[in-house]
């Protein structure tokens, strides 16, 4: 009854990260818990714990992040907006070889992260919209 009920859970939270875009374990445990109220915080980062030892899903070690889980395990990099946090999956053909490295100086690759920083054309707009009323001397307030 109990490994039932475990893997039910399971299945919630792994679906919960299919439907979610690269998020931290508590962004994750937040949007499982908005419909499954029993589900604790630690059975979250457990199940994703145990799920990425697996090589079932991807962890993300990003720099000035919270580790972040990904579902996709199809070789991709991540294009990162430095000022907001938004992350997008991305792949062109130069990366095919990047990604697919297994020894580098006779060490064993493992695990390979691609992860551009750049400023997504929201935040890009938003600081050029800002730009222009400095330029221009509006009064912001
Ligand atoms: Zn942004
Ligand atoms: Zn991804």
């Amino acid at each position: 009854m109990k490994k039932q009920r475990n893997t039910a859970q399971k299945k919630i939270i792994y679906e919960a990260l299919v439907a979610a875009d690269h998020p931290t374990a508590t962004e994750l445990y937040e949007r499982v818990r908005e419909e499954n109220s029993r589900i604790s915080k630690a059975t979250v980062f457990r199940v994703l714990s145990q799920y990425a030892e697996n090589g079932e899903i991807r962890r993300l070690h990003m720099l000035g992040s919270d580790d972040r889980y990904d579902a996709g395990l199809k070789p991709h990099a991540h294009l990162r907006c430095a000022f907001c946090g938004k992350i997008q999956d991305v792949m062109f053909p130069e990366l095919a070889p990047v990604l697919s490295v297994h020894s580098i100086k006779g060490c064993k690759v493992y695990s390979t992260e691609v992860d551009f920083l750049m400023c997504c054309p929201e935040c890009e707009a938003a600081r050029a919209e800002h730009k222009n009323e400095i330029d221009a001397g509006v009064c912001l307030n």
